[in-house]
């Protein structure tokens, strides 16, 4: 089929009521960037889900981030998006401003050299993230421990899809059909999601993130909503294979092993995380436990959004008190959160 039928099929859908969600912050920015939105016919929503993962990171991992950084000869190193994050009193930035030392780096591999240049500092890398990014930190460690430095730690707050998909099958959100995340599809295979699409009687489709093949995904995962088909289908074979990639998931299990851990607004989600084996314990900082999540702003709805149980617009800060100059929750930061596309 020619991409404007597809185009046109979205438009003018009249059908019953589709709901689906894209759990992946790429897509999240993507869709908005490309305007998909505004391509579909009112029957067919599309909702922004836990795929951001500066978004789903609870206050108490910032606290923790603060706390460290306020410690003597110790510095947190982060991407940029964590600096702004509210914690449950101030954000990273804010606690920079009165004395903490925060330097902000664009690859994790940046710690090396600002390790091996200062050993009197102890360095402390945010590691947040999905299966997508978890790899990135083991090869750091590999790296770490190739040098011998004995000044660099990471503070975890690693997450995996399922079990927020669970989550929200479980939980309402009445979603009629998922945009599996194409990055960590390229790492796990689109076949990880068999088991949930069974499970759930829910379809997924793997995607892409260019314009085309976003239409293409939408529309082959509302066809499937409307056949009851519910399997996985791989939208995105440039890139993703049905199984995962061996040599990163052996790496994976050389360093974690799964953990319940804390999602913001969702609370704590059995077996949905990755923390460091005991072997190698000796390079966190501390990322066990990090579970509370008090809002600085007890009206900001970023929980329910990521469940799709709301949209930005219906958060009463939303473009008022919350803007991107000034975030009071994680969804209006980073430019996967649905909070700052939704504005943007
Ligand atoms: Fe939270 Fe701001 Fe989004 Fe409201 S608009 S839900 S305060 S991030």
């Amino acid at each position: 089929m020619e991409i404007s039928a597809l185009v046109d099929f979205l438009q003018n859908y009249d059908g019953p009521k589709i709901r689906l969600m894209e759990v992946c912050g790429s897509h999240t920015h993507a869709i908005a960037k490309h305007g998909i939105r505004d391509l579909l016919s009112a029957n067919i929503e599309l909702l922004s889900g836990p795929g951001c993962p500066v978004c789903v990171t609870p206050t108490a991992y910032i606290d923790k981030l603060i706390e460290i950084c306020l410690r003597e000869n110790t510095t947190v190193a982060t991407f940029g998006d964590l600096l702004r994050v509210p914690g449950s009193k101030e954000s990273l930035n804010e606690a920079k401003g009165r004395g903490g030392r925060v330097a902000m780096v664009y690859s994790p591999m940046d710690v090396l050299g600002l390790a091996k240049e200062n050993p009197d500092m102890n360095y402390v890398f945010a590691a947040v993230g999905f299966e997508t990014t978890a790899p990135v930190y083991t090869l750091l460690l590999d790296q770490v421990q190739a040098m011998g430095l004995e000044n660099v730690q990471v503070l975890t707050a690693l997450k995996t899809m399922p079990g927020a998909i669970s989550y929200l099958c479980e939980n309402g959100a009445q979603i009629d059909g998922f945009i599996a995340p194409g990055h960590v599809c390229a790492i796990t295979g689109a076949d990880y999601f068999a088991g949930l699409a069974e499970k759930y009687q829910i379809p997924f489709a793997v995607s892409g993130f260019g314009d085309r093949e976003l239409v293409i995904a939408i529309y082959g995962l509302a066809q499937m909503v409307i056949n009851k088909e519910h399997v996985v289908k791989n939208y995105y074979t440039s890139v993703v294979d049905s199984g995962q990639n061996d040599i990163v998931v052996s790496q994976f299990n050389k360093y974690y092993e799964k953990a319940d851990v804390a999602w913001r607004g969702m609370g704590i989600i059995p077996g949905s995380g990755l923390v460091l084996k005991d072997e190698f314990k000796k390079y966190d900082a501390g990322s066990i436990g990090l579970d509370q999540d008090n809002k600085r702003n007890k009206a900001c709805r970023c929980g329910e959004i990521l469940m799709g149980k709301c949209k930005p617009s219906d958060c009463p800060l939303f473009g008022k008190v919350c803007t991107p100059m000034h975030p009071e929750g994680a969804c209006m930061v980073s430019e996967e959160g649905s909070c700052f596309n939704a504005y943007r």
